[in-house]
């Protein structure tokens, strides 16, 4: 593979179905930093959702995105920094990423959350 070539393929995957949509050709100069969000149709959700973006050489990789899609790091299309996540102290949780519940979305309730707003009329 040359390096030489002046676009480089981007893969983009929907942060909502997970599945990968259109592979887009950008200009070297024109690539945004690791992590890129971008708001593309997808034909399998029928509307526009966030993807994220993944090209060959960027420290974020396809093996990335599916850990963050499986746990649940996108809430809304946006990816929830790592600082914004809750603490976890259940280690054996397979949510659990050092010390970080990676599951925004709360696909998964594991009754550990500690909720912020306390129903006072229990
Ligand atoms: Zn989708």
């Amino acid at each position: 593979m040359s390096k030489n070539c002046s676009v480089s393929p981007s893969r983009f995957f929907c942060t909502k179905c997970g599945k990968e949509g259109l592979t887009l050709q950008r200009k070297k100069g024109q690539q945004r930093g690791p992590r890129h969000l971008k708001k593309l149709y997808c034909i399998y959700c029928g509307e526009e959702v966030n993807h994220a973006e993944i090209r060959e050489i960027g420290g974020y990789d396809v093996e990335d995105f599916k850990q963050e899609y499986q746990l649940g790091r996108f809430v809304n299309g946006n990816r929830i920094e790592i600082k914004d996540l809750m603490d976890c102290s259940n280690v054996d949780c397979p949510f659990n990423v050092n010390g970080k519940c990676w599951n925004s979305n709360y696909s998964n309730d594991c009754g550990h959350r500690i909720m912020k707003e306390v129903d006072e009329n229990e």
